[in-house]
């Protein structure tokens, strides 16, 4: 078949090119562009895009899509005030399990500073909404839940800790024992589901982080045979430190939130200089260097591209010297990743500029956290929020940074994560429309090694668009109904368009 995408504003060559007649997709790539004054063919199918604006189908470098798609289906506490509307939403949704086999409730998204009581709820609150099913509340950032009795009866590796709150180890066996119990066709729902959004957010390709962040890389083969069965493209990534695993799997990759250091909501980030609010407390390193040294060196030697979350400046700094190291003694171009990559003075900048590691970044924790007031200001003092999350400085530095959500972080929306990478709230790190869309297109392209296929509108690339009602560029963070369709490898995946044959 052979698909002309007509009466469209084509984002070609890093702006709304009005010279760009038409495109021709065939075989799900870009045959041909024509531009002002080419004779278009007679033969094709029109997709009329009645004027709207078509970019190149959008990537997000950094998802757990699995725990995406399963949380979307349980309960998001991002918007309670206090402990009580918590409360609430879990019995609400505990009416509606009642019936089903299945009995994990997931919530997600809390917030525990944002409700008026500053704290989580207890187990004996969850417990006194009285049910027979296991509760699972995860923090927003992910790195400490509570779960109710009647699910830790079921996990036998928690320390006798009798905190209501597990954190570290306690938090990881918890969340591992609630995915670990989800059989394949919920997993495989779970995939789909986060696909559908996916596409309501203006993607086509998202990557994706499978394992259990320690030895295990749980279903990953199970999904990396099924890949044609979504609607979307997925960019896999076995998440554990087990290489032997990955490499058997086929992969060529490994890692994602594999943690150098943890969260500064939990005060457990790696830092030079302690936390602002609590004083000599210089957060965490997970491992030291010779193991971080070791695993990717070995990783490197197999040609696996690496991913390590770590985001305080002591723990970017413990694996970029890794890579800095791979780099003088056996350079490869591998495009090893600084997942997070938040807190990095400018000697550090230069390092990773060295290296040449890619900081793997989310936009929207400084649209949630940053600012002179924000949150990570709290934590960490007004000075040291201003060489956080430093898009443009990276940019600026020639580093192939690239835009992702870490979804089920923050929202799997193209739209906010761009209009969020142009408003940083620290001015001087606010990247143009034209940066905020590459780190989104080519330079997410190029981070898996796909730019000849994706992230630009070019002839013999992939035929994957992103088609909005609105140019990008007077978008704003709050924007999320503007993207109108989405096609992947030149088919109609989601949205609508007027077709006549
Ligand atoms: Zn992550
Ligand atoms: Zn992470």
């Amino acid at each position: 078949m052979r698909t002309l995408l007509c009466n469209a504003r084509f984002y070609y060559r890093n702006r709304i090119d009005n010279n760009v007649k038409a495109m021709l997709i065939e075989s799900g790539k870009i045959t041909h562009i024509f531009l002002e004054g080419e004779t278009l063919p007679l033969d094709a199918t029109i997709w009329d895009m009645q004027g709207q604006y078509v970019y190149p189908g959008f990537i997000d470098t950094h998802t757990h899509s699995f725990e995406g798609g399963l949380y979307s289906a349980g309960v998001d506490l991002y918007d309670c005030k206090n402990i009580a509307e918590v409360l609430e939403q879990i019995q609400a949704a505990l009416l509606q399990l009642q019936n089903k086999e299945d009995k994990m409730l997931f919530c997600w998204r809390l917030d525990e500073n944002a409700l008026a009581e500053s704290r989580f709820p207890t187990v004996e609150e969850l417990d006194s909404l009285g049910s027979d099913v296991c509760i699972l509340i995860r923090r927003i950032d992910g790195h400490s839940c509570v779960i109710n009795s009647f699910a830790r009866k079921h996990i036998a590796q928690l320390s006798g800790n009798q905190d209501s709150v597990l954190r570290g180890v306690d938090n990881d066996h918890a969340v591992h024992w609630f995915h670990g119990n989800c059989g394949q066709e919920k997993i495989y729902e779970a995939y789909q589901t986060a696909a559908q959004i996916a596409l309501k957010g203006g993607f086509t390709t998202i990557h994706t982080m499978i394992g259990d962040a320690e030895h295990s890389i749980t279903h990953y083969s199970f999904i990396d045979s099924r890949l044609p069965r979504f609607p979307i493209e997925y960019i896999l990534y076995p998440q554990s430190f087990n290489l032997e695993a990955a490499l058997d799997a086929g992969a060529t990759r490994i890692g994602g939130c594999i943690l150098a250091d943890g969260s500064i909501g939990s005060h457990t980030a790696g830092l030079t200089q302690a936390y602002e609010d609590s004083k000599d407390n210089f957060g965490t390193l997970y491992k030291t260097d010779d193991f971080w040294y070791e695993f990717i060196r070995t990783a490197h030697q197999h040609n696996l591209q690496v991913g390590v979350h770590c985001l305080g400046d002591r723990a970017i700094r413990q694996i970029n010297n890794a890579y800095l190291k791979l780099a003088k003694t056996d350079y490869k171009d591998i495009r090893h990743q600084l997942i997070h990559c938040e807190i990095t003075p400018n000697d550090l900048v230069l390092q990773i500029k060295t290296s040449g590691a890619i900081p793997v970044m989310q936009p929207a924790f400084d649209h949630y956290w940053g600012g002179t007031h924000g949150f990570y200001a709290s934590r960490l003092g007004a000075e040291r929020s201003l060489i956080m999350n430093r898009l443009k400085t990276f940019v600026n530095n020639n580093i192939k940074v690239t835009g992702g959500s870490d979804w089920y972080i923050t929202e799997l929306d193209a739209i906010k994560g761009m209009c969020a990478a142009m408003n940083h709230h620290n001015k001087s790190e606010r990247l143009s429309p034209k940066e905020a869309i590459q780190i989104y297109t080519s330079n997410a392209a190029y981070l898996s090694h796909d730019e000849t296929r994706l992230g630009l509108l070019e002839e013999g690339f992939q035929a994957d668009f992103t088609i909005l009602d609105s140019q990008l560029s007077i978008l704003s963070t709050s924007d999320n109904t503007h993207i109108k369709a989405v096609i992947k490898r030149g088919e109609l995946a989601f949205g609508n368009f007027e077709t006549n044959v």
